[in-house]
């Protein structure tokens, strides 16, 4: 039987609201798909090998729903810049470079064993607009084990030179771009950059790939209000920002994530909601680029499907236990200052960085029966002291303070990663 067995201390959030714990507990995958989490292993399984992880905590991978693989070099860079201004000083130069198909694999390769390090299992990735790199994105997430989608970026006005394509090369080359995919846990996804940089035709010709290809979508939603007032100009027969996606076939006509959604309004919340388009919150992004508080706890309360984001190179950090630590942060700054609502808790962040972005991805993110086998053993004993500490609270304290040094092994769809080679 291709069973797989592991034993510890299991702790995963089906729920926002509640952390399942199970202690001394056996998690059981068949298939690369998990079968059950058991107090005693079944007779079934009586053959099978146990992977004894003792004391260790087995939590779900971590699914990052917002990335930029190109900026990667860029972190921690401009970080006292706004969204516009930061884009130019420092994103585009960046991208640029990616013309360059060695260089890409260079960066990509350290990009993709970084995501591996920090117990990222599978992530929504912009590239850039060059297809060839992101086709050499996808093939490095692919062989390391990693899941998720990647998106060649579409751009046709208001960039650089050396980044803006034709609106025909555009749509030509993303259509190349996603017929060059094998079949595999790595996936393609239009990513039309933000509105303000892509024509109608563009918008337009992408929504019906969508359509005709049943392609998932990602791309950014109200981050910052300068760039709002932007679209508003360059769209002004839209009622609002969403409005200008859905006109054209962009906005939960397929599956769709939009990262930030800071400044959302009620109508587009409401569309959100109607379209089952996620969110994906990027904390560290939102602070950097000093765009404001997305309203997280109103989009759990209103029912929104929900992810957390890295959002790198916005984001200084890829790690998700950096960004959950954030999110709770944030929540409490807005609680505070803006509208009173209750700050995200342990088991809130923990959700939203595995079950509630991993849906976007299929069932992905718990110890569900039927979910992906994707998974962190985490050996938290250099964050011990002299007091017992419960698993809820071993969780906390290695989000709060953990790193890679904790993640002793990752497995995703059942499967052991090692080390990538890349980079
Ligand atoms: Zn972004």
């Amino acid at each position: 039987m291709d069973a797989l067995v592991l034993r510890g201390q299991i702790v995963y959030a089906p729920f926002p609201k509640k952390l399942t714990v199970r202690p001394d507990a056996y998690l059981v995958a068949e298939g690369g798909r998990v079968a059950d989490v058991y107090d005693a292993l079944p007779e079934a399984y009586a053959g099978v090998r146990v992977e004894d992880w003792g004391d260790c905590l087995i939590v779900p991978g971590f699914n990052d729903l917002h990335v930029h693989a190109p900026q990667f070099p860029n972190r921690g860079l401009g970080m006292d810049k706004e969204l516009l201004p930061w884009l130019n000083a420092y994103t585009f130069p960046e991208e640029a470079k990616f013309r360059d198909e060695a260089y890409a694999r260079r960066v990509y390769g350290r990009f993709v064993r970084e995501l591996w390090r920090v117990g990222t299992t599978r992530a929504a990735v912009f590239a850039t607009v060059h297809a060839p790199a992101a086709r050499i994105l996808a093939e490095l997430m692919g062989e390391a084990g990693l899941g998720g989608f990647v998106g060649k970026v579409n751009m046709d006005r208001n960039g650089p030179d050396d980044l803006i394509e034709t609106t025909g090369a555009s749509l030509a080359e993303t259509e190349r771009f996603v017929e060059g995919f094998a079949e595999g846990r790595v996936r393609p996804i239009l990513t039309p950059r933000f509105a303000p940089s892509c024509t109608e035709a563009l918008m337009r010709g992408l929504g019906g790939m969508a359509a005709r290809r049943d392609l998932p979508v990602q791309s950014h939603l109200s981050e910052n209000e300068g760039e709002i007032a932007w679209v508003r100009e360059l769209h002004p027969w839209a009622r609002d920002y969403a409005s200008v996606y859905d006109a054209f076939g962009l906005f939960g006509q397929t599956k769709t994530v939009m990262a930030h959604c800071v400044h959302v309004t009620d109508d587009e919340i409401a569309l959100m909601l109607r379209r089952g388009v996620y969110v994906a919150h990027c904390p560290f992004s939102n602070l950097n680029l000093a765009s404001g508080i997305a309203p997280v706890r109103r989009f759990l309360d209103e029912g929104l499907n929900v992810g957390l984001g890295s959002d790198v190179s916005g984001g200084h950090r890829l790690s998700m236990t950096d960004v959950m630590a954030s999110a709770v942060e944030c929540s409490k700054m807005r609680w505070k200052y803006v509208d009173g609502r209750a700050p995200l808790t342990t088991a809130e962040v923990l959700y939203l960085a595995t079950k509630g972005g991993g849906s976007f991805f299929g069932r992905v993110g718990s110890f569900e029966p039927g979910y992906a086998m994707d998974c962190l053993v985490v050996d938290d004993a250099r964050l011990s002291d002299e007091t017992p500490r419960s698993p809820e609270e071993r969780l906390e304290r290695f989000i709060y303070l953990g790193d890679d040094r904790e993640i002793r092994a990752r497995y995703v769809d059942g499967a052991l990663l090692s080390e990538p080679r890349g980079g």
